[in-house]
């Protein structure tokens, strides 16, 4: 878990983690066993009550997996102090992001407790909330958490509420949230807070810097990097609980990683910053091209001064990173003829792989929501979802440009 003797992140993303191979294989292998022997009935029984660690049983743990949890927790932590020592926290690797996210509720929350969250959520999570959470009588209460009065009144008011729960940039308007403001919020009031910081990777920005507790990734995305495997992964600094409660959960749950999504992770998560350097430098330059074209009405990318949360996006990540949405002026017509004329850039959802990828919610991901609904969450008729890849830049602007004219 310690990182200090990396001085930077890149070489921290690719050794971090690493246990030299008992068989001496460069690569930790893909550790295809669902089960680990004992030399011995006393191992055994040292193993299962825990005065031997080593492996029992994949469902639980698997040494491939270690790596890739192992790397994450060291990347969440990379160069935090706390009590003029690093910052140590641990993380279970899940089947996908959803599973991540049920094992933080399900193991921090009981029967009774309220949920505090943003209304600019991944739709995933938001219907989470809903169709899981509130037949087992855990409530949410959805504000602008950006409005820090706001969030302070409902804390007052409701002293069920126990976690505070967000995203952070958010999707599709790429709303941002003042990490330490509601951690510092969360605190005074003896509460927990929990952010999902999927879009922009430990690389960009690091919540448990800012005093946040939980950390969650879908690492489908940007962490994996080529769209080869779902993944997910819940990361706590509260080492106590996670070995404990957060474990227990985890593999009651059954949400469990496999070895070969943890080989293309780990793998995939050794070039995190060289990846997101290209991600971000392309994005910048795509945002510029957008918002200076004549036939888009808006862009929302917090990496242009004009976007509601630029102030506070510059002040707790490293860049704004590589997500944006844009607005046709044509309306849904021009949404579908738009991404019919892309010729390099890939049509279809998701994030974060090496080719840019683009999304037209309102004819796809959104089209069975009514439109009032819709637009209440921002996703207007000519939207359009793009997750910059890392292709040389003109050919990116030149795609664009053909598809716009
Ligand atoms: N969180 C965010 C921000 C997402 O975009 C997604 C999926 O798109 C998830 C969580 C869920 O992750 P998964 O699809 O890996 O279960």
């Amino acid at each position: 878990m310690g990182n200090k003797k990396y001085k930077g992140f890149g070489s921290l993303a690719i050794h971090a983690g690493h246990v030299q191979d008992p068989m001496y294989a460069h690569l930790t292998p893909i550790y295809a066993s669902s089960t680990y022997v004992y030399d011995e009935a006393e191992q055994g029984s040292r193993r299962f009550s825990g005065k031997e660690s080593g492996y029992i049983y994949s469902r639980w743990g698997n040494p491939t997996m270690s790596e890739a949890e192992a790397k994450i927790a060291a990347m969440e932590t990379y160069g935090i102090e706390q009590d003029g020592k690093q910052l140590e926290a641990m993380a279970i690797l899940h089947a996908s992001g959803m599973a991540a996210i049920s094992s933080l509720f399900i193991s921090s929350l009981k029967k009774g407790d309220k949920i505090l969250t943003h209304y600019s959520l991944y739709s995933g999570t938001q219907d989470y909330l809903r169709s899981l959470l509130d037949p087992l009588e855990l409530e949410h209460i959805i504000v602008d958490l950006r409005d820090l009065s706001l969030a302070e009144k409902c804390l007052k008011e409701d002293p069920a509420i126990r976690m505070i729960y967000l995203e952070t940039p958010a999707n599709p308007t790429l709303q941002c949230v003042d990490l330490k403001a509601l951690s510092d919020l969360a605190k005074q009031y003896g509460k927990i807070t929990a952010c999902d910081n999927t879009f922009a990777t430990p690389y960009l920005q690091q919540p448990f810097r800012h005093g946040i507790d939980f950390v969650i990734h879908s690492t489908t995305k940007f962490l994996n990097g080529h769209g080869t495997a779902i993944g997910g992964v819940l990361v706590g600094r509260d080492i106590e609980f996670m070995k404990t409660r957060a474990t227990k959960k985890h593999r009651l749950l059954g949400g469990n990683s496999n070895p070969f999504d943890a080989f293309l992770l780990v793998n995939g998560m050794k070039t995190l910053e060289v990846r997101m350097q290209r991600h971000c430098e392309n994005a910048m330059q795509v945002a510029q091209f957008l918002h200076d074209h004549p036939a888009i009405a808006k862009v929302n990318y917090n990496g242009l001064k004009d976007h509601p949360d630029h102030v506070v996006s510059n002040k707790q990540m490293r860049h704004p990173g590589a997500m944006m949405s844009f607005e046709l002026k044509g309306g849904y017509e021009s949404g579908v003829q738009f991404m019919n004329k892309l010729q390099l850039c890939t049509r279809t959802v998701s994030l974060g792989t090496c080719d840019t990828l683009l999304s037209h919610p309102a004819s796809m991901s959104h089209s069975s929501v009514p439109r009032e609904d819709r637009l209440a969450y921002g996703i207007t008729d000519g939207l359009i979802r793009l997750s910059v890849g890392m292709e040389n830049i003109e050919d990116i602007l030149e795609d664009f440009a053909q598809a716009l004219a």
